[in-house]
C-alpha cells in the first residue's frame, strides 16, 4: 500500500507519516472539541467530518487510532483574546439553566449530530470542567519555570519569554514585544493569554457559576490550557496528530504548543492538521455571528445529513468549501443515484485490486477524497468488471456514507396510500382530514413529517 502523506500546517509541506510508535501501531489524534454553549452547525461539523475521514483512514491504513475530542464547558470568552463574557456562563443565564445543564444538552445533540452523519466516537470525550486539577498542575510548572506574570484579572502567559512562540502560525515577532502596540492594557504583550482568570471579573459583576480554587484565588481556566491539560493526559507529551479549524492556527493551537512544549520541555505534536472553512456564498460564518443550518434544519428541510457528508468529501478537507442549498440539493442527488445503483449490485464476494489501489492512491494523497469519490463513480460504472460490492464496502470504511446500507424501511402500500390522501386533503387545506390521516398512519405505526421537499415517511 502507498504510504500516508498529509499535509503538516507546521511545515507548510505534505510529508510522510511517521507514528511514534511504529510498532504498536497506535496512533494519538487530538481533536478540538465543541464550546457546548449552543448547537453546532454545519460548518462546525464540516471539520469533525474531516478528522472521521483522517481517522478512517488510518484505520483502513492499519494503525489503531486513540483519538480524544474535547468538550470546552468552562473559559471560553466571547473573544478568543482573553475578553468579554465567558460563552457558557452568558448562555446559562439566558436559559435560566446552570452550565452542567446546558452543556449537557448541546452535547447530547453533538452527539446525535455525530451518528447523523456517521462520524465515529472518540475514545474519550474529556470535559475542561471535569480537568481543572491537570490545568492548575499545568500552570504551576509553567509559573515555576517562570513564564507567567500576573495582572488584576488572572495569571497570563508571557509570549516574550518563549523563544519559539508563533512558530505554527509564523507569527511576526514584532508583534510579541512589548510597548509596540496599543490595546494590551495590563497586558505586557500583545500575544499573552490568560492561563487562570480571576472570579470578580465577570462583565455585568455578577457571582459565576462556574469557579474553582487555586493557588492564584478563586476562578477558572482560561481556554487554551484545557487542550495542553487534557490532550498530555491522555495521549502523552508528545503525540501523532492534533486537528482543528483553520481559524485555532493563529491563537488557539500557537497557545497550546507554547504552554505545553515549555511545560514539558517536549515537543507537543508531531503533524498539525487544519480543515478549511465552510462558507455561505462567499461569506465566512462562525457560530457566534449564527447564520449557518444545523443537521437537524437540513433533515426538516428534507435531507439526509449524508448527502452533507457527501458534499463535504466533495471538495478537499483544506479548501473552502462554499455551502449553498443547491450544492446540496445536486450531492443529495448524486447520492442518492449512487445508492440506487450500488442496491443493484450482485454480491461477487472478490475484491477488485486495481481500483483499490486507486483509491488506496488517493486517500493516502493527503486524503484526496474527491479523487477517490472519483475511482468509486468509476467503479460503479464500469460494465465489465468484478468484485463491485466487496470493494465498494471497503472503500466504504473511509467514505463512511453507508453505500451498501439499504435505505430506511419498505413503506406498505398501505401506507404510501394513506400518505397520497393526505398530501391531497393538504392540497385542498382540509387540515381536519389531514390532522385524522396523520393518526390513522401513525396507529399503524408510522409517522409522517411535512417538510419542503414533501412528506417524509418514517417508521415509528
Ligand atoms: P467552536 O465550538 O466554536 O469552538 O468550534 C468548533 C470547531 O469548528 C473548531 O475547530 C472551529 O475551528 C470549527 N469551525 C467553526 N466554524 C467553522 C466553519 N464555518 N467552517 C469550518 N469549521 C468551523
Ligand atoms: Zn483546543
Amino acid at each position: 500500500m502507498s504510504s500516508l502523506k498529509i499535509y503538516n500546517t507546521f511545515s507548510r509541506k505534505i510529508e510522510t507519516f511517521k507514528p511514534i510508535h511504529e510498532k504498536s501501531k497506535e496512533v494519538g489524534v487530538y481533536s478540538c472539541g465543541p464550546t457546548v454553549y449552543w448547537y453546532q452547525h454545519i460548518g462546525n461539523l464540516r471539520t469533525y467530518i474531516f478528522s472521521d475521514v483522517l481517522k478512517r483512514v488510518l484505520i483502513y491504513d492499519g494503525y489503531k487510532v486513540k483519538h480524544v475530542i474535547n468538550v470546552t464547558d468552562v473559559g471560553h470568552l466571547t473573544s478568543d483574546a482573553d475578553e468579554g463574557e465567558d460563552k457558557m456562563e452568558r448562555a446559562a443565564k439566558k436559559e435560566g439553566k446552570t452550565a452542567g445543564e446546558i452543556a449537557d444538552f448541546y452535547l447530547r445533540v453533538f452527539k446525535e449530530d455525530f451518528e447523523k452523519l456517521n462520524i465515529l466516537n472518540p475514545n474519550f470525550w474529556p470535559k475542561a470542567s471535569e480537568h481543572i486539577k491537570e490545568q492548575i498542575e499545568v500552570i504551576k510548572v509553567l509559573e515555576k519555570k517562570g513564564f507567567t506574570y500576573k495582572t488584576n484579572d488572572g495569571i497570563y502567559f508571557d509570549t516574550s519569554k518563549d523563544k519559539k512562540y508563533g512558530k505554527l502560525a509564523k507569527l511576526n515577532k514584532e508583534l510579541i514585544i512589548a510597548g509596540k502596540r496599543v490595546g494590551v492594557g495590563e497586558k505586557k504583550n500583545k500575544t499573552d493569554f490568560a492561563l487562570w482568570k480571576f472570579s470578580g471579573d465577570t462583565e455585568n459583576g455578577g457571582k459565576r457559576l462556574q469557579e474553582w480554587d487555586s493557588p492564584w484565588g478563586v476562578g477558572f481556566p482560561g481556554w487554551h490550557v484545557e487542550c495542553s491539560a487534557m490532550s498530555i493526559k491522555y495521549l502523552g507529551d508528545n503525540f501523532d496528530i492534533h486537528t482543528g479549524g483553520i481559524d485555532h492556527v493563529q491563537i488557539h493551537h500557537t497557545n497550546e504548543i507554547a504552554q505545553s512544549e515549555n511545560s514539558t520541555g517536549k515537543k507537543f505534536v508531531n503533524y498539525w492538521m487544519h480543515a478549511g472553512w465552510l462558507l455561505s456564498e462567499g461569506k465566512k460564518i462562525s457560530k457566534s455571528s449564527g447564520g449557518l443550518f444545523t443537521v437537524s434544519q437540513l433533515e426538516e428541510k428534507g435531507y439526509n445529513p449524508l448527502a452533507f457528508r457527501y458534499l463535504c468529501l466533495t471538495t478537499h478537507y483544506k479548501k473552502p468549501l462554499d455551502f449553498s442549498l443547491k450544492n446540496l440539493d445536486s450531492s443529495q442527488t448524486a447520492y442518492k443515484r449512487l445508492k440506487n445503483i450500488i442496491s443493484e449490485l450482485k454480491d461477487d464476494r472478490v475484491e477488485n485490486k486495481t481500483y483499490l489501489k486507486d483509491f488506496e492512491k488517493a486517500i493516502n494523497d493527503d486524503l484526496n477524497m474527491p479523487e477517490a469519490l472519483q475511482v468509486l463513480w468509476k467503479l460503479v460504472r464500469d460494465e465489465k468488471v468484478k468484485g463491485k460490492v466487496k470493494t465498494i464496502k471497503k472503500m466504504d470504511e473511509v467514505f463512511g456514507l453507508k453505500l451498501l446500507e439499504k435505505d430506511g424501511v419498505k413503506i406498505p402500500s398501505e401506507i404510501k396510500k394513506l400518505v397520497d390522501e393526505r398530501e391531497k386533503s393538504r392540497k385542498e387545506k382540509n387540515w381536519k382530514l389531514s390532522d385524522e390521516l396523520r393518526d390513522k398512519i401513525k396507529k399503524l405505526g408510522f409517522s409522517v413529517d411535512d417538510t419542503d421537499k414533501g412528506s417524509v415517511v418514517k417508521k415509528l
